[in-house]
């Protein structure tokens, strides 16, 4: 593995926890020294429920009340244009949220994350060396031959390994050595990252959020869309984002331009603040539309690089492990076939595409809120001054401005709840077994709302069953690593077929029957609600939680049941 961000600490993680012999390597002597990544989703949260970290990173996050108010405002202590209710906190939404997953969702910055996962695969056996970069590669039919150097004392040497994964971020040297085809534009804006201490509770703690959103003179120009305070540690802690020309290159962080920007977010110079850290980064389009090589697997910002709009980086390079990692390990036991890790690249490069283009998307919606003014820009400041005033005024010119920014600022919610864009997706490949039917089309907006369905391909979906009377999620029924079995009262074939199964084919196959005096029961019929197969059908459910195959209908007989469940195992594994 190269890479201890989130995308290669969650891979060291999984495949330590997994029983593989793994080594990570990473280029500096520490984690991430900035926070970067902080929005933490529900499916990202179901990741580390199932690998056992998700009460770690809960207890040190920022928790999911204080993440609402996404404020669209002139600066802190100015005028406020609008709030959005953020990440499913809005009364209309927080049920969808909370029926779709066990989970919360939390503000856990890049800084609390790595220590947690990389900490953990450690304990969990994974060697780490730091001080350590990866140069080059070169496989063949048995193995992948690495270049390493220890930066420390300058030697060179090479790592023999079955596989290779490249989880080295944006700038990834794995993915330039395999030579991955990329598309989209690239580098399309600067951004300035200026990370501060400063007591802001007296503007912020009223309107709890991780996200203030500036309209100011310059501030729509590269960048993220607008000037941008975003909460590290409440209200303590801060990272101003602001654009800048990449063809010009970054400006000087000098002391007094790094505080003028900070006076013109916070809207006035009354308050002390203490500068950690600056960088410029680039704001990116462009996506891998293969993510591997033979047996080499590029994961996280290696392959999609985008804006943080919607915050989907961190969580996008953890599922890309998530869903690489139990591939891995089932190949490396003998178990399954090669040709299953096929599957990684059908089932993750359209998910690469799906959010680099959502989260760019996100930046051009922003200049709805331009629009709603009647603004091309905000280089005339007195425009600008004259549009916010006509906003405030009676009649009917200033009843339009506040209906269309009203409707700008909704709109914002394809940013900060995109609910479907992180529980959507729907994989096709080797790994799935069609049954059939067409798949389920979505009721609502599919990028706003999430859509449970056990359509093969789809997330198993989450409902709250009962063990002895205590509430367990579906989503606690399968994983860690292992497939799992999902039936009702009349599935006892295909309980029996698993148990016959898992022990020809030497893998665990965990059967699970759900009903009146089963194992785990269904008292408020939610699981009867989102199943989509009568009570003796059954679900295939993968080690990342996804349906690989069902049958809505009862198996004729016994025999057909292990046919028909042997069938469908063998075809996943890549054995069929
Ligand atoms: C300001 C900002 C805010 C963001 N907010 C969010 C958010 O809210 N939610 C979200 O999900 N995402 C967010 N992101 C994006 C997120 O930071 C990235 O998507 C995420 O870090 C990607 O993880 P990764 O593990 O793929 O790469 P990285 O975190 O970049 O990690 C790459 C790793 O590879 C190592 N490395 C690189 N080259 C080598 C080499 N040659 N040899 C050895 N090691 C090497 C690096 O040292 C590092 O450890 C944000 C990004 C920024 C800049």
């Amino acid at each position: 593995m190269v890479g201890s961000g989130p995308a290669g600490a969650s891979a060291a993680l999984l495949l330590a926890t997994y029983g593989v012999r793994v080594r990570l390597v990473t280029k500096y002597g520490r984690l991430s020294d900035t926070p970067r990544a902080h929005i933490t989703n529900q499916r990202t949260m179901e990741v580390l429920r199932d690998i056992g970290v998700e009460d770690q990173l809960m207890r040190e996050a920022t928790p999911w009340e204080l993440m609402s108010n996404t404020t669209y405002c002139t600066s802190l202590a100015g005028e406020e244009l609008g709030r959005v209710p953020s990440w499913g906190t809005d009364p209309g939404r927080h049920a969808d949220y909370l029926q779709a997953s066990p989970c919360s969702m939390v503000d856990a910055p890049q800084t609390i994350t790595e220590p947690i996962l990389v900490g953990e695969a450690q304990r969990r056996g994974a060697q780490i060396r730091f001080d350590t970069e990866y140069l080059s590669h070169t496989q063949d039919a048995d193995g992948v031959t690495a270049r390493l150097r220890d930066r420390l004392t300058g030697v060179e040497y090479d790592v023999r390994s079955q596989y290779l994964i490249g989880a080295d971020g944006a700038r990834s040297k794995v993915a330039e050595d395999l030579d991955l085809p990329f598309e989209g534009p690239g580098a399309v804006g600067g951004a300035l990252g200026i990370i501060f201490e400063a007591d802001l509770s007296r503007f912020v703690a009223h309107r709890p959020s991780v996200l203030y959103w500036m309209l100011q003179p310059g501030a729509e120009r590269e960048g993220v869309g607008l000037g941008v305070l975003r909460m590290i540690k409440p209200w303590h802690e801060w990272m101003l984002m602001w654009g800048y020309d990449v063809a010009a290159g970054p400006p000087q962080f000098t002391d007094a331009f790094v505080r003028e920007l900070a006076v013109k977010l916070v809207g006035t110079d009354d308050f002390e603040m203490k500068v950690t850290s600056t960088s410029p980064w680039t704001v990116n389009h462009h996506y891998a539309t293969s993510l591997a090589r033979g047996r080499v697997f590029c994961v996280g910002d290696a392959v999609h690089r985008h804006p943080p709009t919607n915050g989907l980086g961190s969580n996008t390079s953890i599922q890309d492990s998530y869903n690489l990692c139990w591939k891995l390990a089932h190949v490396l036991r003998g178990t399954a076939a090669q040709a299953l890790l096929d599957s990684f690249d059908a089932e993750r490069a359209p998910v690469a595409r799906q959010i680099v283009e959502r989260a760019n998307q996100s930046i051009a919606d922003t200049g709805r809120i331009m629009q709603a003014l009647d603004l091309t820009d905000t280089s005339d400041v007195d425009l600008l001054d004259q549009r916010l005033a006509a906003r405030k005024a009676p009649g009917p010119e200033g009843d339009k401005i506040r209906q269309a920014l009203r409707e700008a600022i909704a709109f914002k919610s394809y940013e900060f709840n995109a609910h479907g864009v992180e529980h959507n997706h729907r994989y096709a490949s080797t790994a799935v077994v069609p049954d059939g039917t067409v798949m389920p089309a979505f009721a609502r907006d599919p990028e706003l709302y999430a859509q449970p369905t056990t359509w093969p391909g789809a997330k198993l979906p989450h409902a709250w069953v009962t063990r002895r009377g205590v509430k367990v999620s579906t989503l606690d029924l399968g994983g860690r690593g292992e497939f799992s079995v999902l039936t009702g009262i009349g599935g006892k074939p295909w309980v029996d077929a698993a148990r016959a199964l898992a022990a020809g084919i030497g893998i665990t196959l965990r059967p699970v029957s759900i009903g009146p005096g089963e194992e785990f029961e269904d008292p408020y019929g939610t699981w009867a609600q989102v199943n989509e197969i009568e009570d003796g059908g059954v679900l295939l459910v993968r080690p990342d939680l996804y349906v690989a195959f069902r049958s809505v209908t009862a198996a004729p007989s016994d025999q057909a049941a292990r046919e028909l469940l042997g069938q469908a195992l063998r075809a996943v594994l890549g054995h069929g």
